[in-house]
């Protein structure tokens, strides 16, 4: 681990149902809200999965939109080009 705050997007990504089903550690949830409210990007991809779930009532990793995933990847790649 490097920080004990920065979350990256790839993380939020990987974390987004643990947060939606309420397992995350308090400490990875505090870390996570603390990325959603300065992410954008992610405020929006967390919304469409909550979406997701309202729709189909559950959630599969199958269900989650693959375009919403495809953007974002999109734009952590293009932000590392950047970086
Ligand atoms: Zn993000």
């Amino acid at each position: 681990m490097t920080s004990s705050d920065d979350l990256s997007c790839q993380e939020l990504i990987e974390l987004v149902t643990d947060y939606i089903e309420g397992i995350l550690s308090s400490e990875d949830r505090a870390r996570f809200e603390s990325h959603i409210n300065s992410c954008s990007g992610c405020r929006a991809y967390l919304a469409q999965v909550r979406r997701t779930i309202e729709i189909v009532g559950t959630l599969e990793e199958s269900d989650i939109p693959d375009d919403a995933r495809e953007q974002l990847l999109r734009t952590f790649r293009a932000w590392k080009r950047n970086g």
